[in-house]
């Protein structure tokens, strides 16, 4: 077979990278192993102020390959074949539509080998384009939305997806998490170590999961809920350009000053009053500057009053003989009229607690029935779950088809460069959406799957707190948090302890625990 070398470089950055001998080489090195000959070397060159105009051996090679003058054309990547994107895709298709085999080893194509006729990879195609010019073409593109109100941040902020047109829009998983974190804080007053671990212990998908399509990071960080807490974008209001990238080489990200930032009101439907997000952040403030002690912050967060729904707070003055009690928030703020005290003295709640521990690790009855109960309730899910990761599956092959035929359209010319960036754009923000769904419910389903095992944890974590020692308050205090749920205190000082497996659906786990 006869071959033509074509290699190209235009900038003093292009021949450090990638010279014109070690382009002739790579082509060379094909052709001896392969046993062709050499037909011709075209090479424009365009450094030291020889401006190549119209890149003249490409318009001989071209004028060559209709003479038949030889069989195939090497070029080292398709970035060689012209100055930009267009000019790339043109020249290749002028080639292989005069009748001659197109090799390009690095992008791993051949016109004859290749299904399509154009059936490169577009990522890989917009990779090798002159990258400096075109991440400012990104930058650019992305103030351009950004100033339009277009949320054009690289990930949607958890609790939201994009829609078909790459607006922003409540993910129907998330969303009610972001709202209940918020609930949580604000008006349950969890503090973001139990949102946190309530939120882990329950295999709700992580930030990080989400944004990363892997199945890492299924431990929620007190960080994570902080991000949401203080995130401004859940009023409703985008937030753009908070920060940029300074180099396209580094990646470094920078923080843009605030005067810079691009702010809009009401850009996207909001997930939190602006209100209860103030309130929010007010909160956090307060609660920055305050400590409670190491009795208080035992069964914080986890008590509640079961008449009047409100929590419990700790009364260092109230039962003393019992280093102090917990009574019911509704009945200190509004008095005897809206509910009870609901008394309780620590002393008596942690022999309690303790008790009921020892006796749920002592019966193997309550924990076998107990396990029966999660394991019947996640094999129903479980098949809804897979089902619609099916149905993503297909609809991920027909966006695949999708890009193909973007790039069929876009060689034949039927599509301007802008229309193909437009449709390029909208087709990755959907197989985005698309990837972060599926690793959602991968990452569910995985969770599921280890039922059993999470069962054995919490056996084991229990049994731990069997043997502990009660002096450790820290260490005592995360045990708690991490095996108990809630517990109710009754007018009559009765206690019901609600135990927290991974399954929050599974509610009255709890139930058979404590009935059993
Ligand atoms: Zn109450």
């Amino acid at each position: 077979m006869k071959v033509a070398i074509y290699a190209r470089v235009s900038t003093t950055r292009d021949a450090q990278k990638d010279s014109i001998d070690n382009q002739i080489a790579y082509a060379m090195d094909l052709i001896t192993r392969n046993g062709w000959t050499v037909a011709g070397t075209y090479i424009d060159n365009g450094i030291s102020g020889l401006k190549v105009k119209n890149r003249a051996q490409m318009q001989r090679l071209l004028a060559d390959a209709k003479k038949k003058k030889f069989d195939a054309v090497i070029a080292k990547s398709v970035s060689r074949l012209g100055r930009n994107l267009v000019e790339n895709l043109q020249t290749a298709d002028i080639i292989v539509s005069s009748g001659a085999r197109l090799i390009l080893p690095e992008d791993n194509y051949d016109s004859v080998t290749s299904q399509s006729k154009f059936n490169f990879n577009i990522r890989a195609l917009l990779a090798e384009e002159d990258s400096a010019t075109f991440s400012r073409r990104i930058k650019l593109g992305r103030q351009g939305s950004a100033k339009r109100g277009k949320y054009q941040a690289s990930l949607p902020a958890y609790g939201y997806r994009r829609d078909e047109n790459g607006n922003l829009v409540p993910d129907e998983v998330t969303a009610p998490t972001v709202q209940s974190i918020f609930h949580w804080y604000l008006h349950d007053g969890w503090g973001m170590q139990k949102i946190s671990n309530f939120l882990t212990e329950h295999g709700y998908p992580t930030p990080r999961t989400v944004s990363n399509a892997g199945n890492q990071g299924t431990v929620w960080q007190q960080s994570s809920i902080k991000c949401i807490l203080t995130n401004v974008t859940y009023t409703g209001t985008l937030c753009q350009h908070r920060e940029e990238v300074r180099s396209h080489m580094s990646k470094e990200r920078v923080k843009v000053p605030e005067d810079k930032q691009i702010i809009f009101e009401n850009a996207h439907p909001a997930l939190i009053s602006k209100e209860d997000f103030k309130a929010v952040q007010d909160l956090m403030k307060s609660k920055g500057n305050s400590h409670s002690n190491g009795q208080e912050s035992l069964f914080a967060h986890l008590m509640l009053c079961p008449d009047c729904g409100h929590g419990m707070t700790y009364r260092k003055d109230r039962l003393k003989k019992q280093n102090g009690a917990y009574v019911c928030c509704g009945y200190v703020k509004r008095g005897k009229a809206f509910c009870s005290s609901h008394v309780i003295g620590y002393g008596t709640l942690l022999t309690a607690v303790k008790d009921d521990l020892k006796e749920l690790i002592g019966s193997n009855v309550r924990l076998d029935r107990l396990f029966d109960a999660v394991k019947g309730n996640v094999g129903l899910k479980q098949s809804a779950l897979i089902k619609e990761l099916n149905k993503l599956n297909k609809q991920q092959e027909q966006l695949e088809k999708n890009v193909q035929g973007l790039i069929t359209l876009f060689s034949n010319q039927a599509l301007t460069l802008e229309q193909f960036n437009a449709q390029n754009q909208r087709n990755q923000a959907e197989q985005h959406t698309l990837a972060k769904r599926k690793a959602e419910l991968e990452s569910v389903i995985e969770t599921q799957k280890d039922t059993e095992e999470q069962f054995r944890a919490f056996q084991k974590k229990i049994a731990l707190f069997a043997q502990l020692d009660i002096d450790d308050e820290q260490v005592l205090k995360q045990l708690l948090h991490q095996v108990i749920e809630k517990i109710e205190v009754h007018q009559d000082g009765s206690i019901k302890i609600h135990y927290s497996i991974a399954h929050p659906q599974d509610q009255d786990m709890s139930e058979l625990l404590q009935g059993a």
